[in-house]
């Protein structure tokens, strides 16, 4: 029952983070996608429809993307694209290399758009993946699709009037993570760093940990202001509170999983002491339920343990 209870959750995440289910569901579940815009001034708009949320600038320069969703969906995406742009897409940013975030890729690099990510994204792009928490792997993905420039700490575009600074964060929800600051309309895109409301999921396998979400999220929160708008990688549209709330949830959950890894507790143990139980209502109604997100952050710090025991036995 247990097993069970652990593959459905598995499956179900898989199918919204990994565009994994087969063909037919996938057409039969994007179907039904509509691609929805906000406005947040400045020609920026938030797009939201299945798999991570996009970020949108437009003017004189040409459209800018980050992010783009599944393959199934580009269509759509570009219809509600051209209902603000008379110009394709020139750049895109990928924030991070799951495919729910650069589905799209293949058919936005087919149609000549500039694909521009951390150096990881392409690294992990290339090669096959395995995501450690849903025990799964990821084929490559085709030449067209991968970032053909990459950075390693940040880069800046000056685009439709703003200037863009897309900064690389080591160790957050992967590897390759990177957030998006659009400085003079104050909207930033956080990536998947940036769960709004719900537990994050944090891809251990892929270099993440939660002490590096905490600190990119304190870098963000450093740049907010009381106007700034956020886009997270799910969830709704954001602002500074909602980011220092969240910020605080990490922390506490941080400091209570790491408790019982100190202790010896080892996962199942961990999971059926409930640890979570008063943030639960609150942040425990997303994708990633209780018991995942305490195996998450559970098997993260015990590989940090592990890592700190191995530096002090040298
Ligand atoms: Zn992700």
């Amino acid at each position: 029952m247990h097993l069970l209870g652990k593959n459905w959750i598995i499956i179900t995440i898989l199918m919204v983070f990994l565009n994994a289910s087969p063909a037919w569901a996938q057409q039969d579940r994007f179907a039904k996608v509509e691609i929805k815009s906000t406005d947040l001034g400045n020609g920026i708009y938030m797009l939201t429809g299945a798999g991570g949320n996009i970020g949108l600038s437009t003017g004189k320069d040409g459209a800018f993307l980050v992010d783009d969703q599944f393959a199934p969906l580009s269509d759509k995406i570009k219809a509600a694209i051209a209902e603000h742009s008379k110009t394709p897409v020139r750049f895109l940013i990928n924030t991070h290399w799951h495919g729910d975030h650069t589905g799209g890729n293949v058919n936005f690099g087919a149609d000549g758009a500039i694909i521009v990510a951390h150096k990881n994204v392409r690294k992990r792009m290339s090669t096959e993946q395995f995501i450690e928490a849903f025990n799964s792997k990821v084929k490559p993905a085709p030449d067209i699709a991968l970032p053909i420039i990459t950075f390693t700490r940040e880069i800046t575009f000056f685009q439709n009037e703003q200037t863009i600074n897309v900064i690389h964060v080591s160790n957050a929800h992967t590897d390759g993570d990177a957030f998006v600051y659009f400085k003079e309309a104050d909207v930033l895109h956080l990536g998947d760093m940036f769960f709004n409301g719900i537990y994050p999921f944090i891809d251990t396998g892929s270099g993440g940990g939660i002490d590096g979400v905490i600190a990119g999220l304190q870098q963000a929160l450093d740049i907010s202001t009381q106007n700034t708008k956020i886009i997270p990688g799910h969830g709704y549209l954001a602002n500074k509170q909602d980011l220092q709330e969240n910020i605080l949830m990490l922390k506490q959950v941080r400091r209570i999983i790491g408790a019982l890894v100190e202790q010896g507790l080892d996962a199942d143990q961990s999971v059926a002491a409930d640890p979570l139980a008063a943030l639960n209502e609150k942040w425990g109604k997303g994708f990633i339920k209780p018991e995942l997100m305490v195996r998450i952050v559970h098997a993260d710090l015990s590989k940090t343990e592990m890592d700190k025991a191995d530096h002090t036995a040298h």
